[in-house]
C-alpha cells in the first residue's frame, strides 16, 4: 500500500514511522508514505498557506489552492509515486468526519493508495471539503491541534492489516475488535511475581482448554467493558451458554 500525506508539519512524521513494525513494513516494500508539506505547493513569494477566516472569528483557515496542487501533483504520473487513480480516497482528518473503528480500518486496507490531508489551525477552506476529499475521518470525539497525530493513527490501524506486515497471516485476528469483541488477558515470564501466579490453564500445555479460556475470558473482558459490542459479535452457542453464566454471576452480585 502506498500513502501520500499533505501535512504542513512533515517533520513530524518521521520518529512514529522509522521505528518498530511500520519501520519494518517500510523497509521490506509492504508500506510505502511520502509526506508532502503543503507549504511547497504554496505560490507567491512567502508560499502562504493560511489566512484569516471571511466573516471574521479567531484562527486561521488552510488555503485551498495548495492543497489542491498538492493533490492534483500526485495525479501526474512519476516513476517514485506512480500515478493517483480516480478510485484512490482523498480522506481529509477531521474531528467532524466519521469515527475510526476496526471496519473502518479495513475498508481503507483495501485500497492500494490513500491520499491523507492534514489540517491545522481552525481548520481547512470548506472548498477543498466539497470539491477535493472523497472521506473525512475522525479519529475520536475530540479536538487536537492538528490532523498529524491523526494521519498516523490512521497509518498505524491500517499498516498492521496489511498481510505480512504482522509476520504470521491472521496475526490480528484476535486483537480486540478485529472479531467485535475485547481480547482477554495476556501473562509472560516470570511465572510468578510479587506472589501473582500466571492463571495454571496457560502453563497446561493443553492447546484445545487454553483456547476456550481465551474465548472466555474475551467474553468476559467484553461483558465487563463494552457490552454493547455483543450487539454485533459473532456468537455460538458456546458462547451463549457462558454469557448466561456471566449473567447468573452478575444477578448473584447485585
Ligand atoms: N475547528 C475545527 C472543528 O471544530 O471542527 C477543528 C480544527 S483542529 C484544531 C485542527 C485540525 O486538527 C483539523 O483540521 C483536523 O485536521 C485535525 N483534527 C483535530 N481533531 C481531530 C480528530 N478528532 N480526528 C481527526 N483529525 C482531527
Amino acid at each position: 500500500m502506498r500513502v501520500d500525506i499533505l501535512s504542513l508539519f512533515p517533520e513530524m512524521f518521521s520518529a512514529y514511522l522509522n521505528a518498530s513494525i511500520l519501520h519494518r513494513a517500510l523497509e521490506s516494500g509492504f508500506l510505502q508514505i511520502k509526506v508532502h508539506n503543503i507549504r511547497d505547493f504554496a505560490t507567491g513569494k512567502h508560499h502562504i498557506t493560511d489566512e484569516p477566516p471571511y466573516g471574521g472569528g479567531g484562527g486561521m483557515i488552510l488555503k485551498p489552492e495548495p492543497i489542491f496542487a498538492a493533490v492534483e501533483s500526485l495525479r501526474v504520473q512519476t516513476p517514485d509515486m506512480g500515478q493517483v487513480g480516480a478510485q484512490t480516497p482523498v480522506i481529509l482528518l477531521t474531528p467532524q468526519g466519521r469515527l475510526l473503528n476496526q471496519a473502518v480500518a479495513r475498508e481503507l486496507a483495501g485500497h492500494d493508495r490513500l491520499i491523507l490531508l492534514c489540517g491545522r489551525y481552525e481548520g481547512v477552506d470548506e472548498r477543498v471539503r466539497q470539491h477535493l476529499v472523497t472521506d473525512e475521518i475522525s479519529i475520536g470525539d475530540y479536538v487536537l491541534t492538528g490532523g498529524e497525530l491523526a494521519a498516523l493513527v490512521v497509518v498505524d490501524v491500517v499498516a498492521r492489516l496489511i498481510p505480512g506486515v504482522l509476520g504470521a497471516e491472521g496475526a490480528a485476528d484476535g486483537d480486540s475488535h478485529a472479531q467485535g469483541l475485547l481480547e482477554g488477558p495476556h501473562y509472560t515470564r516470570p511465572e510468578t511475581f510479587r506472589g501473582w501466579t500466571v492463571p495454571e490453564v496457560l502453563r497446561s500445555g493443553h492447546a484445545a482448554k487454553i483456547l476456550r479460556w481465551r474465548r472466555e475470558q474475551a467474553l468476559r473482558r467484553t461483558w465487563e467493558r463494552r457490552p454493547e459490542l455483543f450487539l454485533s459479535a459473532d456468537l455460538d452457542e458456546e458462547d451463549r451458554q457462558f454469557l448466561r453464566v456471566l449473567a447468573e454471576e452478575q444477578v448473584r452480585r447485585t
